[in-house]
């Protein structure tokens, strides 16, 4: 079944009797050529490039709940290309450039909406590391101006430019980041990937990973034991726990980040703006709800929901940065397991076990990351070399020391930043 505005209007004026399921329902079967672990953003990209670019169509995606049921579905949509370091820098701007024909090539509406970012700064030092910043994202290829306050005030005049603690000088602006409709991003993969013959499995969760001598042979489910040559692992926040039923332990560790979302107003905000000051990042859905978060709650956790001093201190920075905020009422809010690594930024690469990958470690980044993510990893376990775009998302950082890239300058331990 192709979309088309064609097939659009001929549903809606034969009433919409001839929509069909977007994927189908199978077993699993016992035997696989890849098993990827997580039918998130990650498992479902992986699946699909694996179909798409490298033919290898017997391929099972686990999911213990439902598709998008994960981080993919929870987060606050933003897409952007702008990192500053060697490692991370190329590899985001791969995955904008994929971002870009995505709808195209999946033949789904994602919503991808390339509305800008702005980064706000609020003093000196943060205006050099914005120059900074920027001439490392052109020098990348990708886009990036610098605004003085009359070109924030003119794009944004809604922001508090005159408090007095959070001083709004300028901004750093990609026009070509956005944000694109979470959920329909998984659906999108999903659909192509089941198009190709890749078999989506829900309410399957993965309980054990098969070794013998050093070699994985497959996976313990709730449905039953299913054999693999290769296990892919994309279970994001939950990546500590699988891995460690192969016996590993990940640099991870487990936190909640929050999102919320107001009653639908008219539309205010344009772009994407973040707060650099007080670490706030807001933007309006098309439904009018204006969306933001702003940092973890600051100890480990498997329960995806958030604390109250969390709230607090978001709903603070929100209504400092934008005070008619103070006016709508708050209609949801939600958490997600972050898989955070010491250096803040992610790992695709093989583990120390013949036949088994690693896709894990995206913080609070990932959801930009999910084509080049699925992308990459693709590359990698069919080829069993890395992508060139994700050649330094390599585990072995970690011991070494070779290669780390401190994007957040958070170090190790999350909840003492
Ligand atoms: C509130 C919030 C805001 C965010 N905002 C942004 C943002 O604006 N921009 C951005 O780039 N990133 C953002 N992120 C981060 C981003 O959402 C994640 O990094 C990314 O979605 C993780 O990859 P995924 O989509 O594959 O994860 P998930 O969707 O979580 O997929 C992992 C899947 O694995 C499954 N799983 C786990 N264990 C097992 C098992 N044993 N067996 C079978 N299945 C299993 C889970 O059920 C889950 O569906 C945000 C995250 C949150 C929570």
């Amino acid at each position: 079944m192709r979309f088309s505005g064609w097939r659009v209007l001929k549903e809606g004026l034969t009433g919409n009797k001839g929509w069909g399921p977007q994927w189908r329902d199978p077993e699993p079967k016992r035997d696989y050529d890849v098993v990827i672990i997580g039918g998130g953003g990650h498992g479902l990209a992986t699946a699909y490039y694996l179909a798409a670019e490298h033919g290898i169509t017997n391929v099972a995606v686990l999911e213990k709940g439902y598709l998008g049921g994960g981080n993919v579905g929870r987060n606050t949509t933003i897409v952007r290309a702008n990192y500053y370091l060697p490692g991370n820098s190329e590899f985001y701007s791969h995955s904008l450039r994929l971002w870009e024909g995505l709808e195209q090539e999946l033949n789904y509406n994602a919503m991808m909406s390339q509305r800008g970012i702005l980064n706000l700064y609020h003093n000196d030092g943060q205006r050099d590391a914005a120059v900074r910043r920027g001439n490392s994202i052109i020098n990348q290829g990708d886009d990036a101006e610098l605004l003085n306050r009359d070109q924030v005030r003119a794009l944004a005049p809604y922001l508090n430019f005159d408090n007095n603690r959070f001083p709004i000088m300028g901004a750093l602006m990609q026009r070509r980041a956005g944000t694109a409709r979470h959920d329909a991003v998984a659906w999108g993969f999903a659909r192509g990937a089941d198009m190709r013959g890749v078999d989506l499995i829900q309410n399957c969760e993965v309980t054990g990973i098969d070794v013998e001598a050093g070699k994985v042979t497959g996976v313990q489910t709730s449905r039953g034991v299913i054999r693999a040559k290769k296990v892919a692992l994309a279970a994001a926040g939950r990546s500590g726990q699988v891995a460690a039923m192969a016996g590993l332990t990940l640099p991870i560790e487990s936190h909640v980040l929050q999102a919320f979302v107001s009653e639908g107003v008219k539309p205010l905000i344009d772009q994407v703006i973040t707060f650099a000051e007080g670490h706030l990042y807001i933007s309006q859905s098309d439904k009018g709800g204006l969306v933001f978060g702003s940092y973890l709650d600051f100890y480990s956790s498997y329960a995806a929901r958030g604390n109250l001093p969390m709230v607090e201190h978001t709903m603070e920075n929100c209504v400092a940065m934008v005070p008619a905020v103070s006016k709508a009422r708050l209609l949801r809010s939600w958490g997600g397991i972050m898989d955070m690594t010491p250096d803040g930024s992610p790992i695709i690469d093989h583990a120390p076990i013949d036949g088994l990958y690693l896709n894990c470690g995206w913080c609070y980044g990932g959801f930009k990351a999910t084509p080049g993510s699925g992308n990459a990893y693709a590359h990698l376990i069919a080829t069993d070399r890395p992508h060139g775009a994700a050649a330094w998302f390599k585990l072995d950082r970690f011991r070494s020391g070779y290669g780390l890239m401190d994007e957040e300058g958070t170090g190790a331990q999350h909840n003492l930043h």
